[in-house]
């Protein structure tokens, strides 16, 4: 089944301001989120009428909820944590795939490692300062510390735990941290403006002759991935060198002529926004256009000069010297999962593709004789088995198969099934346990049709499309 739903703009892209950006790395950066609610939208075509925010899908379908105990960060209800999972799921792959390794970073650094970044001396407004216990035993040791508002400086100490040599070169860190930005409490918006929030956060560390394959590849990454979610169409916007900018003249000149050649390589539109690039680098916005013809920002690659100057990273050369500086590339596909999230909730309008689907198949026996027929098909079919004496294996996927055998009529529990937005039904009577079968009806087809399967072929059949991201 695939749902070709219109995009919807849940956010106005702004233009990044040039000194706007040195406030946290482009990719880091939470982007700029401006709800658009129905009620002050202006619909071009009257079934928008019906259109759905994200906070009332999430409602609607128990996917998360906020509390005022903690205002801006997201508890994700077991549903909503499904989907979530899947999405950490597929990026994981997708990031395998393209040689990153992933690492688990601390959330609380001393504010030490924010100085040698250059946020604690500007933003330390915006971070979360937690304080070291102060019983004196450690004098001259800073007891500030700042809880992360972004993975770039704890992937440095990385980097540079150890001596790199070109040959270890690219080293690429994929990290799915909690991050906290203590944003305005009147700004907070369901899962577009967050305090808390995790990213598909990257950095590549290469040399300056391995930008180009980079950048390549990152761009390729982000049109797998908007395939999949089936984004009907982007565009690249390259913003170049500042006026005022760190870094030799020639390795700007460099990078941004990789840059450009990479675009004019791609099959995807691009332009140039000159001079408008961070002070420490360029960078590559990628703009969604959605079927209003509105854009909006999600994924960016931004080249930094800077932070592996201010970190004083090296590598070893070809030519045997230790100095040479390797080039930060930061990026994000996602970029923060909680409002990717919102965006792909209002896409679909809860009616979810099975891939990403937290309720894939309901069984309705039609009475009780038929229950426990329906749970050994449903344990079949999710995999998990319900013999509590073995391990289970973490290598079986699970698939989300319920059983609905409260005692109401069968129309009924037909109709909450279509509501809550299961992509498939099986309705079990004595036909089917006697043929040892499960009737599955697909309820994105209109015709009604079932097809009689056997449990390990539904499994089978959810997979299988769930392979194709359907
Ligand atoms: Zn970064």
């Amino acid at each position: 089944m695939i749902l070709r739903l219109p995009w919807r703009v849940i956010t106005q892209f702004r233009r990044s301001n040039k000194f706007e950006a040195i406030r946290w790395c482009s990719s880091c950066e939470q982007p700029p989120a401006r709800q658009r609610r129905p009620a002050t939208s202006k619909p071009s075509q009257p079934q928008k009428d019906l259109y759905l925010d994200h906070r009332r899908i999430g409602q609607e379908q128990d996917l998360y909820m906020i509390n005022e105990l903690t205002p801006g960060s997201i508890f994700f209800l077991p549903h909503g944590t499904r989907i979530y999972n899947r999405l950490l799921e597929f990026m994981r792959a997708q990031l395998r795939g393209f040689g990153f390794d992933e690492v688990v970073s601390p959330i609380i650094y001393r504010k030490t490692l924010w100085q040698i970044s250059g946020h604690w001396d500007k933003y330390k407004d915006d971070m979360y300062k937690v304080s070291d216990r102060s019983d004196g035993t450690d004098v001259g040791e800073d007891d500030d510390y700042g809880l992360k508002p972004m993975n770039c400086p704890g992937h440095c100490l990385i980097f540079d735990s150890t001596l790199r040599s070109y040959n270890d070169l690219p080293i690429r860190f994929a990290d799915f941290s909690p991050l906290h930005r203590n944003e305005a409490k009147g700004a907070l918006t369901g899962l577009t403006r967050v305090r808390r929030f995790h990213q598909d956060d990257g950095h590549i560390f290469c040399t300056p002759d391995q930008v180009e394959q980079e950048i390549k590849n990152s761009l390729q990454l982000v049109d797998n991935v908007y395939s999949a979610f089936r984004v009907p169409s982007y565009r690249l916007l390259l913003s170049t060198r500042p006026e005022k900018f760190i870094g030799a003249l020639e390795e700007w000149d460099k990078a941004e002529n990789d840059l450009r050649n990479v675009l004019e390589q791609s099959e995807v539109p691009w332009e140039i926004n000159d001079g408008d690039g961070a002070f420490y680098g360029p960078k590559i916005d990628i703009l969604i256009k959605d079927s209003n013809g509105k854009e909006h920002q999600a994924a960016t690659i931004q080249l930094d000069f800077q932070l592996p100057r201010r970190f004083n990273l090296k590598y070893k050369g070809a030519d045997g010297k230790d100095d040479h500086r390797p080039v930060l590339i930061h990026r994000a596909v996602f970029g923060s999962v909680e409002r990717f999230l919102a965006i792909v909730i209002e896409q679909h309008q809860g009616r979810w593709p099975l891939w990403l689907n937290p309720r894939q198949l309901m069984i309705i026996p039609i009475s009780h004789a038929q229950s426990e027929f329906a749970h050994a098909q449903q344990e079949i079919i999710s995999g998990n088995a319900s013999d509590k004496k073995k391990l289970f294996s973490f290598m079986a996927e699970p698939l989300f198969v319920d059983v609905d055998e409260r005692p109401e009529t069968l129309g009924h529990r037909m109709r909450e099934a279509i509501k809550k937005g299961y992509n498939y039904v099986a309705v079990v009577g004595p036909k089917e346990s006697s043929k040892n079968v499960l009737a599955i009806r697909n309820l994105s087809d209109q015709s009604n049709k079932t097809t009689e399967y056997s449990a390990a072929e539904v499994r089978d059949l959810i997979i299988g499309k769930m392979n194709t991201f359907e």
